[in-house]
């Protein structure tokens, strides 16, 4: 398990190996983020950083986070449910499933030793969806979290 500190230096490190200049407010970025385990949106960081950095763009704010994605430093998950299907960003990067609620679109990490399909997987698709090639798998699991089961409905 790695700290958060460490996340966000490595994150930092591996930006400027991408070539990425690092600014501060892209530094302001990737600090957010790496501490965010509730699986934000380009949105969701660019309003909470907007007030600290009131001329960042939303732009600088996205690329930052698809020049971690694409560098294997964050997760893309796209959970269709009440918050909308926008892209949410993920710092988590060990093998996990999803727990999506499907009250309040919260979305919780379900540690995973492996994605890597098992025989029966492969033997389920090869028969299920002939000539596709299964490279993991990926399971969400939907249900109401512990905050919407306490509340009165
Ligand atoms: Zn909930
Ligand atoms: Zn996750």
């Amino acid at each position: 398990m790695h700290g958060e500190a460490e996340r966000t230096s490595v994150m930092l490190r591996d930006l400027r190996r991408a070539g990425l200049k690092l600014t501060p407010q892209r530094i302001a970025i990737v600090r957010q983020f790496a501490e965010d385990l509730s699986h934000p949106t380009a949105q969701d960081l660019f309003e909470r950083l907007r007030p600290a950095f009131p001329t960042m763009s939303f732009a600088t704010v996205y690329n930052t986070l698809d020049a971690l994605a694409r560098a294997g430093l964050a997760g893309v998950v796209r959970l269709p449910g009440k918050r909308g299907d926008a892209a949410r960003f993920d710092p988590n990067t060990s093998p996990h499933h999803h727990a999506v609620c499907d009250s309040c679109g919260t979305v919780l990490d379900l540690p995973a030793g492996t994605l890597a399909p098992t025989q029966a997987a492969v033997r389920k698709v090869r028969h299920a969806a002939p000539g596709f090639t299964v490279s993991a798998v990926e399971r969400i699991y939907r249900g109401v979290c512990a905050a919407c089961a306490r509340q009165p409905s």
